[in-house]
């Protein structure tokens, strides 16, 4: 192979001068839009509302703080990562060794089931629901306990608590719930969850909460606080709008977070840790956000009691309704309409998920539901 001779100073200032004129440049790079960012990963013309993604984008500060730190992603971000620790830390009241933080909280639920299951035993959650951590429980050895959900399709805690037996190694509740958006009475799950976690492990994903009218009456962390065998797991993916960058985070034990350490496979991003760091600053955003999910989950109610459809109240990001109809049938009528629904969730096959997206792509989702189902 032939070596490039050294450059001289000339070719050198060159060169230098080039890098630094792009360097300067990268961080005033146009910010791309949600809509354009969306179109990208979205086949034209089509909502996309199957996946429980956030329509309407991370916080500006956010963008901003990406923008200006792309001339750096050459870099790990290893000095980065702890300040984002540390902030999450206190906010949550905790000390920093309460904090893991996972490439998306789905990492922090492998992590934590395979810990968990790596004895075999078995894992209670509820059915329908968010089945990640129990799937990494199922792939170590551990049987899956999953009860249905109570008539309001909320977390049947009575079913629950009779299923959790000596081999319990954990128990998984989702508040809200995923695929109905329920969240469980505050006072009912509390109980519950102090009373599982006087046997078993108790894991709490807390995932849409930031969704919920009431964040503070529900939250679950101060049990960790207070040291029970409780974790909570929370993400950037979903309020805060940023789930391309991967960013979620578990509260736990301190000698928890140190077992499931090694079993991680990820390490958070630069971008990410940037833009979720940005996107705790600026509360006013989140709060619009919520007030927007929840202005769209009100008119979607609206709509399918007009339509005579059932539906669980929602609280999340998402609705979970009723449609009379096979759901494969119901995804490929609304798909033609341009709209995308989410997968069936067994055993609930005529119900479907809608995450709320924008005000616009929400009107053109009324529009083809009333003619999917009108
Ligand atoms: N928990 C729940 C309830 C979810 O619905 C999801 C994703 O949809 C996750 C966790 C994982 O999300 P992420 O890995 O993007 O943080």
């Amino acid at each position: 192979m032939k070596v490039p001779p050294p450059l001289n100073r000339r070719q050198w200032l060159k060169l230098a001068a080039a890098t630094t004129t792009g360097l300067v440049l990268a961080p005033r790079l146009p910010a791309a839009s949600p809509a354009v960012a969306a179109a990208r990963i979205t086949p034209p013309g089509l909502v996309q509302l199957s996946l429980n993604e956030n329509a309407f984008g991370p916080s500006p500060r956010a963008l901003a703080a990406m923008q200006a730190h792309l001339g750096e992603v050459g870099r790990y971000p290893f000095a980065l990562a702890p300040q984002l620790v540390r902030t999450l830390a206190e906010k949550e009241v905790v000390t920093p060794n309460h904090i893991l933080i996972g490439s998306g909280s789905g990492e922090l639920l492998e992590a934590v089931g395979m810990y968990l299951g790596r004895d075999g035993g078995e894992v209670v959650s509820a059915v329908p629901g968010y089945f990640q951590m129990v799937g990494a429980m199922q792939r170590v050895g551990a049987r899956s306990v999953a009860m249905p959900l109570n008539a309001r399709l909320e977390h049947d805690l009575d079913a629950m608590a009779a299923a959790v037996g000596p081999e319990t190694k954990c128990v998984y509740v989702c508040n809200p719930n995923n695929p109905t958006s329920t969240l469980t009475p505050a006072a009912d799950l509390r109980a519950f969850v102090i009373a599982m976690a006087e046997r078993t492990h108790v894991f709490v994903d807390e995932a849409y909460l930031d969704c919920a009218d009431d964040y503070a009456a529900n939250t679950l962390v101060d049990l960790v606080q207070a040291g029970h065998n409780v974790t909570i797991a929370r993400t950037f993916s979903k309020i805060h709008g940023l789930a391309g960058q991967r960013i979620g985070y578990t509260v736990m034990a301190p000698e928890l977070a140190k077992a499931v350490r090694p079993l991680m496979t990820g390490s958070a991003n630069l971008l990410g840790v940037v833009a979720a760091q940005a996107s705790l600053a600026d509360p006013d955003y989140i709060e619009l956000l919520r007030l927007r999910i929840k202005a769209g989950r009100d008119a979607l109610m609206g709509l399918l009691d007009n339509l005579g459809c059932h539906y669980a109240v929602p609280q999340g990001s998402f609705v979970f309704f009723q449609t009379g109809r096979p759901i494969a049938k119901f995804q490929a009528a609304m798909r033609a309409e341009g709209i995308l629904v989410a997968r069936p969730f067994p055993p609930l096959l005529d119900w479907c998920r809608i995450t709320i997206g924008t005000e616009e792509e929400m009107m053109r989702t009324h529009a083809a539901i009333r003619k999917v189902l009108g």
